[in-house]
């Protein structure tokens, strides 16, 4: 193998050559305490940036095993060493040229601790896929700047983040610590048929709605109530006390302002695990929950809603409804059997975001409207049945209409931040104050059709090539010449999911889709592959950028793209 020196005579050697001959650089070099692979040289100094790794084995690196002796400690291991690197990179990171120049970076991550591509560790080693902006001035290398950058930068990011020697000992062990006892209390509830846990102590604000950190001071701290209070013995932390929401279907109430939608989103990113300090790292949910909202104008291919939506107007079927332009209801509709589709266990709905007509149908209006006028049964009358039918319990942020009272299991009521338990008042109140509806959703909830999506109609191609799919932010992919829109998808936290996403479609047309598997099952599949194999399997290279996600946003991409078709 090249060594440093070589890589820093054949730099210095480019000097005010064309960038192009950067492409020379390609390959392994020997350092003294590690490997550097460059895997990817850019085309231009404003292209995307080149791909590189870096290989330091265990005898140098020196983790101790405990650090990663479960799979939820290697994890946030490696989620910490990707931060840690990012954090010294950005330090050592400057300008150096034109375009990307001097760049030097790991893959963008927020609050979550997730599973990504760009740190790997076992008993050989750590490995570390970051990016780097080759300097140029104008078209021609800085020979000497890239020398510099590659040959003592580098090393200097590997000797302060990839050492445990150099590392902070406490921080670190807290990280892993923090996950596993997270991971530990997400299994707890689920052998206790409980939907999420939302630590005491807690804080739950966030600085602002484009800054995820949480909110410094003014935030009060979460305090359960106490009939909702559960106590978990954690692996390392000992114990962690907090409310638990039961399963079936829970109600949050209060007045406008008081910290209800808070409580929603938390719970909502609960299906991941934070960082120490987040506020957040003790609010845990069922894996399985899906936040559901209306998002009018999306499309949708042959979905079955008539458990909720019949006979609409001309006749048009909703057994296998289709649209490329959704109203509110039918939006939110199809999102719920789309989740359900895929295993959904527990649903996540805030008023702030849901279709009014899709929620509620008051006693009056169904004097003035007749039933066989409304081709809407609301949300509130297949609650019930959609909890004892399947199993599948609901979180409902509702401060807006007492109806629900009668079908609720537990009511949570937010004042100034505070829970308390309401759900004996509310009965009163249901009992009191009777609705006089007329309940409209029958004795069952109604099928889960099953779908087979068509290959065919799934197409990653553009102009000449076979595979062009690009992600923009979180909400955004551009796959082949059409455009996937996530905005509604709040449950994808951070890009490299997205791009991971991405090409799980496309590995998923190109192994699983065959014109017989169904939805559940391609999407079953490739998070089974995933599992066995590691994320790595949808990228033709090693590629540092993409994170874990779930099959409930893999299945939304692909309900999204607007060519699906399915089989009739
Ligand atoms: P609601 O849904 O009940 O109308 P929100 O959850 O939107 O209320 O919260 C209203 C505001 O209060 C938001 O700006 C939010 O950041 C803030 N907030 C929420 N929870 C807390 C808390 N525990 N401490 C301080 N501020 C909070
Ligand atoms: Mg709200």
């Amino acid at each position: 193998m090249a060594t440093a020196s070589t890589l820093r005579t054949l730099l210095l050697n480019l000097d005010g050559a064309s960038y192009k001959a950067y492409k020379d650089i390609r390959g392994s070099y020997s350092f003294a305490d590690f490997t550097l692979i460059i895997d990817y040289v850019q085309g231009d100094p404003f292209a995307a940036p080149s791909e590189l790794r870096v290989q330091v084995p265990m005898a140098i690196a020196q983790f101790p095993p405990e650090l990663f002796n479960s799979f939820s400690r290697e994890v946030a291991l490696r989620d910490y060493l990707t931060r840690r690197f990012g954090v010294v990179a950005k330090e050592l990171s400057s300008r150096r040229g034109t375009g990307k120049s001097g760049l030097i970076a790991a893959t963008g991550v927020g609050q979550e601790v997730l599973e990504r591509t760009a740190a790997w560790i076992d008993e050989e080693g750590v490995e570390l896929r970051f990016v780097v902006g080759l300097p140029a001035q104008g078209r021609r290398i800085l020979g000497r700047q890239a020398a510099e950058l590659l040959c003592e930068d580098i090393p200097d990011i590997v000797e302060r983040s990839l050492k445990y020697a150099n590392l902070n000992v406490q921080a670190i062990h807290r990280h892993v610590e923090v996950a596993e006892d997270a991971d530990f209390i997400r299994q707890c509830l689920i052998e206790q048929r409980l939907v999420a846990f939302v630590a005491n102590g807690s804080i739950l604000p966030r600085r602002s709605g484009v800054d995820d950190r949480p909110l410094k001071e003014q935030a009060i701290p979460f305090q359960s109530p106490p009939s909702l209070q559960v106590s978990f013995d954690c692996p390392n932390g000992g114990t962690v006390t907090g409310m638990a929401i039961p399963e079936g279907i829970t109600l949050i109430v209060g007045g406008g302002y008081h910290g209800k939608s808070t409580l929603l989103r938390a719970i909502e990113l609960g299906v991941y695990n934070h960082i120490p300090q987040d506020g957040r790292e003790f609010v845990i949910t069922d894996p399985r929950a899906v936040k559901i909202r209306a998002e009018d104008g999306r499309s949708i291919a042959g979905v079955d809603i008539s458990p909720f939506i019949n006979q609409l107007p001309q006749g048009r079927s909703t057994r296998q409804f289709s649209t490329p332009n959704a109203s509110g209801s039918t939006s939110q509709a199809a999102n719920i059997m789309e989740a359900l589709e895929v295993g959904a266990k527990v649903l996540l709905v805030d008023e702030d975001t849901a279709a009014t007509n899709f929620m509620i149908r008051d006693r009056r209006m169904q004097q003035l409207i007749q039933k066989d006028k409304e081709p809407i049964t609301p949300f509130i009358d297949k609650i019930q049945q959609l909890y004892h039918d399947y199993q599948v319990s609901t979180v409902l942020v509702m401060g807006g209409s007492g109806d629900y009272f009668d079908v609720a299991d537990t009511v949570i009521a937010m004042d100034n931040f505070i829970p308390s338990d309401v759900t004996e008042a509310a009965k009163v109140i249901a009992q009191e104050y009777a609705t006089h509806r007329q309940e409209e959703g029958g004795i069952r909830f109604g099928a889960i059709t099953p779908r087979i999506p068509l290959g065919a109609s799934i197409d990653p191609s553009k102009g000449k090539r076979a595979v062009k799919v690009k992600v923009r932010d979180v909400d955004e992919v551009a796959f082949g010449e059409e455009e996937i829109d996530l905005a509604a998808v709040s449950q994808i936290v951070e890009t490299g999911q997205l791009r991971a996403i991405a090409k799980a479609l496309v590995y998923a047309k190109e192994r699983y889709m065959n014109q017989k598997r169904t939805l559940a099952a391609i999407i079953e599949q490739v998070m089974a592959d995933l599992d066995q194999e590691g994320l790595d399997i949808v990228s033709p290279y090693p590629q540092g950028n993409l994170s874990e996600f779930r099959p409930f946003e893999l299945a939304a991409a692909l309900n999204r793209l607007r060519t699906l078709e399915i089989r009739n």
